[in-house]
């Protein structure tokens, strides 16, 4: 019997309807995207009001499509954690009133752990124990993971997160919103050696991240101090591609330098991947070619689960095999706190 998964954290209304063995049988994703380009990142009561808008036909396509009624479901799961505060409301309000309406029992996501699970579901077996590399919009953490549910949180980024750097990064050369997969395709136009940006907290021993200071090198290649507004408008397309290419070495290099010593320290035997910056193919690349050099198994979430969608909601199933339901009471927890 099939659960509804629904997904609202950040700018993506989504909805699935998977089935007990796992399978997507319908899911409706629909991306904000063009609401929030204008102001050059998410802006949070316009993603809220536009989830409040999205939220009941998203769901209504995914049941549509899964060809099933309200009836044939056993569970309605929610991510409740972490994301923008009202855009996380709304998807647990719906949640608990569809279980409401239609007796259901609810079950909470944390949204970070359905990234990694995106990789479970794309590996035919078992991936744990791993390490979990979360490398995306909000977030930028390491995972010691015995299973899809037990995470220990080994560190993470203490200013920017990576996805965040690549949408700045982005935005500073004129990219457009979010930056992320623009800056991402002008890195393969460009030579990754032309300008030295810092690796920071490489060589720490520990499991922080940092990458506000790169972002802050790349300003100043733009348009260097004193100048007080950044502006590309002098740099061509090579240019551009360069400094694209360069600081996205930079970004990949700490990733996988600090993934390949978390799984020597753990012993684990795979790296699993997941979040929007796992569909950059130059880091996907590095940690192919690091997986076989330091020989772990890798799966990285395939690109169609890497950014916000609601098919990785299929970790619910986990928790139902556990036993584990949320009440009525369930809150929202927004990002305010590092760890998840
Ligand atoms: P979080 O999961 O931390 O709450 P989020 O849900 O907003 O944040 P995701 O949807 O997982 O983040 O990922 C979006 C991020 O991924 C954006 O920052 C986007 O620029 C980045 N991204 C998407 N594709 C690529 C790519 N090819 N290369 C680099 N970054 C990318
Ligand atoms: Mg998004
Ligand atoms: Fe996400």
């Amino acid at each position: 019997m099939p659960i509804l998964t629904l997904e609202s954290t950040c700018d993506e209304t989504a909805a699935a309807v998977i089935a007990d063995d796992g399978a997507v049988l319908g899911q409706c994703i629909a991306t904000q995207e063009s609401l929030h380009e204008r102001f050059g990142g998410v802006v949070p009561e316009v993603a809220a009001r536009a989830h409040l808008e999205r939220l009941l036909p998203v769901i209504d396509t995914a049941i549509t499509q899964a060809g099933v009624t309200a009836d044939d479901l056993t569970a309605i799961a929610v991510a409740d954690r972490p994301g923008l505060a009202g855009s996380l409301l709304v998807g647990v309000v719906a949640a608990k009133t569809l279980a409401v309406a239609w007796q259901k029992p609810l079950v909470s996501i944390n949204h970070l752990h359905a990234h990694l699970y995106a990789c479970q579901m794309a590996s035919g077996q078992s991936v744990y124990p791993a390490i979990g590399l979360v490398v995306s919009g909000g977030h930028t953490s390491l995972y010691h993971c015995t299973s899809p549910l037990d995470l220990e949180y080994l560190g993470g980024t203490i200013d920017d997160a990576a996805g965040e750097a690549f949408d700045k990064v982005g935005a500073m050369l004129g990219l457009g919103f979010p930056g992320g997969p623009a800056v991402s395709r002008l890195a393969g136009e460009g030579n990754p050696k032309a300008h030295a940006y810092p690796r920071s907290m490489i060589g720490e021993s520990g499991y922080r991240f940092s990458f506000s200071g790169l972002k802050t090198a790349v300003r100043y290649t733009i348009s260097p101090p004193p100048a007080k507004e950044v502006s590309a408008d002098h740099l061509d397309r090579q240019a551009k591609a360069d400094i694209c290419a360069s600081f996205q070495a930079a970004v990949v290099d700490v990733l996988v330098r600090k993934s390949v010593r978390a799984i020597k320290q753990y012993r684990a035997g795979h790296l699993i991947v997941g979040g929007g910056v796992a569909a950059n193919p130059a880091l996907r690349d590095r940690l192919r070619e690091a997986s076989e050099k330091h020989a772990f198994r890798l799966v990285i979430a395939p690109p169609e689960l890497c950014t916000d969608n609601a098919a990785m909601g299929a970790i619910a199933l986990e928790k139902i095999k556990r036993g584990e339901f949320a009440g009525l009471d369930l809150d929202i927890t927004a990002g305010l706190q590092r760890g998840f």
